[in-house]
């Protein structure tokens, strides 16, 4: 990461996000002890469990981003649980999150993600509709994320979909860009990631069996 930003001339460095789902727990211990401090999760209920239950001591002094998907059931015990949640999308997810967080007493940093793809199966705003997203959330909810996500399609170099995340977020005026994962971090940072997600660079392998 720091050779990344160094050949790409940044004096801020990139904030490393370590993606913790589905780790065994020792790895995540050790993980903790080299004074890591913040880790993303993309599921409520399995970041519930490991940061609300077997880790919860860490809990404390950790950062914990969202960078799942949020079903809008999930939205109360998100707002409790997490920092910055990453994905926002939709009116529904922000209504929800406002409520949740009316009745926590907390509202969490949020960020819009952005389909850059375009695809189907992909959660977020389409890069086509952000403008009139954002401006929404200003106007109906007085809401303005801290900045911009995006997960590129698994099948293309994911540099045009990083620049183009970067040219939205300066037109915006937001300092937060999530982008790069462990196949494609450095790119990412060459480009104005200011946070990269990486989880099995970091980990290991996850073992879904
Ligand atoms: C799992 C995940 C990551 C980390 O992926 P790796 O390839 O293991 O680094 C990053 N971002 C999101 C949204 C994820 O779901």
């Amino acid at each position: 990461m720091n050779a990344a930003a160094k050949r790409a001339g940044r004096i801020d460095l990139p904030r490393l996000i370590a993606v913790s789902k589905v780790q065994p727990d020792a790895r995540i211990k050790e993980m903790l002890a080299t004074g890591q401090k913040v880790f993303g999760e993309n599921r409520v209920q399995e970041a519930q469990t490991r940061w609300g239950e077997t880790f919860a001591q860490a809990r404390e002094d950790i950062q914990l981003h969202l960078i799942g998907p949020l079903q809008t059931n999930k939205a109360e015990d998100a707002v409790k649980l997490f920092d910055v949640i990453e994905t926002v999308d939709r009116e529904k997810v922000i209504k929800a999150l406002l409520k949740a967080a009316d009745k926590a007493g907390r509202m969490p940093a949020f960020l819009v993600q952005v389909n850059t793809g375009e695809e189907d199966q992909k959660s977020g705003v389409l890069p086509q509709d952000l403008d009139m997203f954002l401006a929404r959330l200003k106007s109906e909810y007085e809401q303005v994320p801290k900045g911009l996500m995006c997960i590129p399609p698994q099948d293309e170099a994911a540099s045009p979909h990083f620049w183009l995340l970067k040219k939205m977020a300066d037109k915006h005026e937001l300092k937060t860009i999530s982008m790069g994962m462990s196949g494609d971090f450095e790119t990412a940072i060459e480009l104005g990631a200011t946070h990269v997600r990486v989880g099995s660079a970091l980990f290991g392998a996850r073992n879904y069996a």
